[in-house]
């Protein structure tokens, strides 16, 4: 009887693990989605048989991708990705790439980092000029006006911005948000900041850096909305020291600030004038006098669309 070497059995070993690796691969092969992605690769099959699970499981992937109509229906682990091999220095790596769906939506959505949110629903990131409603004509006076905002801010020649009071829910905050959008695309810095909720904000924040940093934004950035003012219940301190210092800034660095809300600057002055304890027309007046060398008053009363 032959005795086995050491050499012999290791030997054996290595050649029964080769043929199992080719066997499953060549069989793997089989599967059309497989094989196309084994075509675009370029590595010998005897690199490749190493990674045939992996190269399965990308299959699987591929396959999803290539019979997807809409990222909603993602069926793969990682939605809007899928798992496939790169070569890198002769060597097969797997990893997450973005679908074509996915990758528009990137493209689409490059803009949102020049809009800062505060306080406000994340969707205005969605208003778009080109959904606008044109079905009531009462608001095309203010369509109008921001279109040209859009095509003449770029240009360098406008600060000023609109006051644009209405009635509730007819698209004041949605139009203007859609403004900031659109040059968002042109890498124009904005911020909407809901002045209600702001205030409240303020008044247990004040003195850390996040705060700071907040008010720095809203006073610094390019382009600014006061959303809603009017709504808030307003204090001596944040109409003088908060609201004042906003302002004042905005109009020294010439930087277009819009407003909306529900009064019209007559009713503002009231409301600005009257806190919990005093009535102070001379402040109010004051504050007044800023918003408007900032903006271009309008009154847009249309459907409610909420
Ligand atoms: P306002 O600020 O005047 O109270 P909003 O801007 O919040 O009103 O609009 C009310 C609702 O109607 C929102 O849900 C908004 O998304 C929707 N909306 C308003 N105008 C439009 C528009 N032009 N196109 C699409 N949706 C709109
Ligand atoms: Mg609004």
């Amino acid at each position: 009887m032959k005795t086995i070497t050491k050499d012999m059995m290791a030997f054996n070993k290595n050649s029964i693990d080769i043929k199992l690796l080719s066997n499953n691969y060549y069989k793997a092969l089989k599967n059309p989605f497989l094989k196309e992605i084994v075509d675009q690769i370029n590595l010998e099959d005897k690199e490749l048989m190493k990674y045939t699970s992996m190269l399965e499981e990308a299959s699987i992937e591929y396959e999803n991708c290539s019979k997807c109509k809409n990222i909603l229906e993602c069926k793969n682990k990682v939605t809007g990705y899928a798992f496939l091999p790169i070569t890198k220095y002769k060597k097969l790596e797997f990893g997450y790439n973005a679908c074509r769906y996915q990758k528009k939506l990137i493209e689409d959505n490059k803009h949102y980092k020049y809009i800062s949110l505060i306080e406000v629903p994340n969707e205005l990131k969605n208003a778009s000029m080109k959904d606008v409603y044109t079905n009531d004509e009462k608001r095309f006076e203010t369509i109008a006006w921001l279109n040209k905002f859009i095509l003449d801010y770029p240009k360098g020649t406008l600060k000023k911005g609109l006051y644009l009071s209405g009635s509730f829910g007819c698209g004041k905050t949605y139009l203007i948000a859609a403004t900031f959008n659109e040059l968002a695309k042109q890498k124009v810095k904005s911020a909407i900041v809901y002045w209600p909720e702001f205030l409240r904000d303020l008044k247990t924040s004040f003195t850390t850096d996040e705060f700071k940093e907040k008010f720095d934004k809203i006073k610094k950035v390019e382009l600014l909305l006061i959303d809603d003012i009017g709504a808030e219940s307003v204090t001596e301190w944040n109409r003088d020291e908060i609201l004042g210092s906003i302002l004042q800034y905005r109009m020294q660095m010439q930087l277009p600030t819009f407003f909306t809300s529900n009064m019209d600057i007559v009713l503002l002055e009231n409301h600005l004038a009257s806190t919990k304890d005093k009535v102070s027309t001379l402040k109010a007046k004051r504050i007044i006098e800023r918003i408007k060398q900032l903006t271009i008053e309008q009154e847009m009363i249309a459907k409610n669309y909420r």
